[in-house]
């Protein structure tokens, strides 16, 4: 059945904006950057997603994204993208107009210019006077560490990626994900959501996956194709992102760390969906089927499971 998730509460909006898409027969990923571009542009409700999102240490707001057409296997990302207000929408371009997948930093900002993206100021008051009440410029370039470094100053209050998976009229998978990345993070920092493999994988042959939460979780697994394999290999969705949570436990368990927030959503090639988290990761997602969007919440798993 034709069917969209996205991320977050903020992912209601995705959902109800991606699901129009496929009931007009738009294909899976138009209908998922389409969804994904809406949360880009509206600052109202999140400061991690498009513009008006938490900058890094240094005051700078950096953008990364990916898509992946699950029909053809084609994709493209761009990471560390300042000034330029859509990157699903230039990662969209890198698969189309380019031989390559991803472009970074200041390429990625040139080949968005020639496509004719314009130039744009993302700051938001509201976000810049929190960076400057909080003044992270101020704190040790990497964190103070006894054992493993972590990441002590990030909690759920100032990460949150919108991933958008779709699942159209003929069947095709498609998938999106953007962010601006960890509030904070170290200027250069990339996290999962750009990579694909770790941020989104979608294959219409197995199904298509999606991660959110602390980025260096996930890409340590390969977040997103595990989930993609797990599918391949017969698991549900549900089962895969459960098992890819194990792996997110697991992994921590071996460093002596506590598991971080993170959580993966899938989609089969049937358009069966699910979803799990790790411990207070409070994950939630919008399923849009059958004309209408509902939240739901995802399954804990917990270190020991
Ligand atoms: N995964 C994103 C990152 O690490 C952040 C998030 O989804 O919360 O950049």
């Amino acid at each position: 059945m034709p069917t969209i998730i996205a991320t977050w509460p903020f992912g209601r909006l995705a959902a109800e904006t991606g699901l129009a898409r496929i009931a007009r027969g738009d294909a899976a990923l138009d209908a998922a950057l389409a969804g994904a571009q809406a949360v880009e542009d509206d600052t109202t409700s999140r400061t991690s997603v498009g513009f008006g999102s938490l900058p890094d240490r240094i005051g700078r707001l950096t953008l990364d994204a990916c898509v992946m057409d699950g029909r053809t296997l084609s994709c493209g990302a761009v990471a560390g993208l300042e000034h330029v207000r859509h990157p699903a929408a230039v990662a969209r371009r890198v698969m189309e107009k380019t031989p390559h997948v991803f472009l970074v930093g200041e390429g990625a900002k040139w080949f968005a210019l020639q496509e004719g993206f314009p130039l744009e100021y993302p700051y938001t008051v509201a976000a810049m006077r929190e960076w400057e009440e909080k003044n992270p410029a101020r704190r040790p370039p990497v964190p103070k560490k006894d054992g493993p470094a972590q990441m002590a100053d990030i909690d759920e209050h100032n990460h949150d990626t919108v991933t958008v998976l779709a699942h159209d009229q003929k069947g095709n998978l498609g998938g999106v994900c953007t962010t601006s990345g960890l509030a904070y993070k170290l200027p250069g920092r990339v996290g999962d959501s750009p990579i694909i493999g770790a941020g989104l994988y979608v294959d219409d042959q197995a199904g298509a996956a999606g991660a959110t939460g602390v980025g260096e979780e996930i890409i340590r697994i390969g977040g997103s194709l595990f989930v993609v394999e797990q599918m391949r290999a017969g698991k549900t969705p549900q089962e895969a992102c459960e098992l890819a949570c194990r792996r997110v436990n697991a992994a921590a368990a071996r460093r002596g760390v506590h598991p971080a927030q993170v959580a993966f959503l899938a989609l089969d090639p049937r358009g069966n969906h699910g979803a799990a988290c790790t411990q207070r990761a409070n994950f939630v997602y919008a399923v849009g089927r059958d004309g209408r969007v509902e939240m739901v919440r995802a399954r804990e798993v917990p270190p020991t499971a």
